[in-house]
């Protein structure tokens, strides 16, 4: 039998992810040999100090505090670090040494994208990061790969666990917000600060690579209009659930057309509602799943687990495998196409249908009124719904008018819900939200 050729693998990180890399790729060391044609043989793991005690027992003599020698000799880099510096420049060095990089670093990735891609291309080497979006699912290949004989037409995401884990206990207890987020912090699915979870701030990085690579164009994260899950009131869950829908925190990336013919894409992430029979619905807990619709294939959808050490380890493995597997064959690296060249809009040129809930006096001939402001906007309504509500004290009605529009622009909404506010008959607007898949 001829002896496999060794490659050098560096790693940069042992925490979560990093611990759980580390002992697959010595425990699996013959099965990745096998599947990859070298062997790969860990060659050291940087971390910040390398007396901590690790979630696994690994060889002492592996770890060192010196990352940037480290890099310098390695094939192949794993960069789970987390952050923008030093990871951002050990990637860089790695790249231009022509060591093929895989990392998880949605960060650093939304924030400095184009730079990495870039350095990559030019060095002729693979920047893969599977495990940036959705962990343990594979969605990126599938997208980049899979699909690039097709034409993505929109991607809905639950790629943020903490936020799905909140919003379903919501949904499942009736909590309030801040109950639920204290209940994922009890629970380990949300950190001591969660504000990049509960702002959508994660979510966006994600939905910021997704879009990037489902229309072949590159989306920054100023591309992203995005707003977090603090303001859904358990009101708000309560009202959706009697009206059959469930609030989930989307990333969505979504081909639009004008009137004129002109495209853009919408990149966005927000609390959305989804009517309950719809696939991302069943999504509970802290679990993602990614949505997509394409011209040729249709609907698809992938599912699984979006965190943790070993499941993301396993999107980590998969990427190093597939970098090693191109070194041992030659041939050039892959690379990700950016010739589409579409827009991104601004949230104001995005369509979606909408949920308003207002607080109306229950008087002949309101939803008439109502119905004609909404008419006059350009936005057409697709259900509305009236509850009358007596109070036995004051011995007064009051009615809850739950309104669900066909698509329509974010502008036409907002101007509606202005004048609407503005009617006599208008108690209050309880809510607005965005509806998807209806
Ligand atoms: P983590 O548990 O915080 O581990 C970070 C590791 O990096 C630690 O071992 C730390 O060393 C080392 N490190 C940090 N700064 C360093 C520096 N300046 N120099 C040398 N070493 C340094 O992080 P993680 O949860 O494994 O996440 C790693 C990456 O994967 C992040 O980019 C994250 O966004 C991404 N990711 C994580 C998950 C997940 O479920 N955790 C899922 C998807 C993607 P010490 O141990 O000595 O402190």
């Amino acid at each position: 039998m001829t002896e496999l050729r060794t490659l050098k693998v560096a790693l940069l990180g042992c925490g979560n992810v990093g611990a759980q890399v580390a002992r697959i790729l010595i425990e699996d060391a013959d099965a990745l040999a096998a599947r990859t044609g070298a062997r790969l043989q860990l060659s050291g793991i940087a971390v910040r100090n390398v007396n901590s005690k690790r979630d696994v027992e690994l060889p002492q003599e592996l770890f060192t505090t010196d990352a940037e020698t480290l890099v310098k000799d390695a094939d192949l880099v794993i960069e789970l670090m987390g952050g923008i510096e030093p990871a951002r420049t050990l990637i860089l060095s790695a790249l231009q040494n022509g060591a093929c990089v895989v990392t998880g670093n949605k960060a650093l990735l939304a924030q400095d994208g184009p730079t990495l891609y870039e350095a990559a291309d030019k060095a002729g080497v693979q920047l893969s990061y599977e495990a940036a979006v959705a962990g343990a699912i594979p969605i990126l290949r599938p997208i980049r790969d899979s699909l690039s004989g097709d034409r993505i037409t929109r991607v809905l995401g639950i790629v943020n666990g903490t936020t799905n884990f909140i919003l379903d206990q919501m949904d499942s207890t009736g909590a309030q917000f801040a109950d639920a987020l204290a209940e994922a912090q009890r629970l380990g699915y949300a950190e001591a600060d969660p504000t990049a979870d509960v702002e959508g701030h994660d979510a966006a990085a994600k939905a910021a690579i997704l879009a990037t690579l489902s229309f072949h164009t590159r989306f920054a994260l100023e591309n992203v209009h995005c707003e977090g899950i603090t303001s859904v009131s358990a009101a708000d869950i309560a009202a959706a659930k009697d009206a059959g829908f469930v609030i989930k925190l989307l990333a969505i990336a979504e081909k639009l057309t004008d009137a004129d013919g002109g495209e853009g894409v919408s990149v966005r992430v927000h609390p959305t509602l989804l009517p309950r029979e719809h696939p991302l619905a069943a999504v509970r807990g802290a679990f993602n799943a990614v949505f997509i619709e394409a011209e040729n294939a249709g609907e698809l959808m992938f599912y699984g687990q979006g965190a943790g050490g070993t499941p993301t380890a396993s999107a980590v493995l998969g990427d190093l495998v597939s970098a090693a597997r191109r070194l041992v064959l030659g041939g050039p690296q892959r690379t990700e196409t950016t010739t589409g060249h579409v827009p991104a809009l601004p949230i104001e040129a995005a369509t979606t249908s909408y949920y308003i809930g207002l607080d109306v006096a229950d008087q002949p001939g309101v939803l008439a009124r109502i119905a004609q402001l909404f008419a006059e906007h350009g936005v057409s309504i697709e259900i509305m719904r009236q509850t009358i509500h007596k109070d036995a004290e004051s011995n007064t009605e009051s009615a809850e008018l739950r309104i669900v529009t066909h698509r329509a622009s974010e502008a036409a909404l907002a101007a509606t819900v202005e004048a609407v506010k503005g009617l006599d008959v208008i108690n209050s607007v309880t809510s607005v939200l965005r509806v998807e898949g209806v």
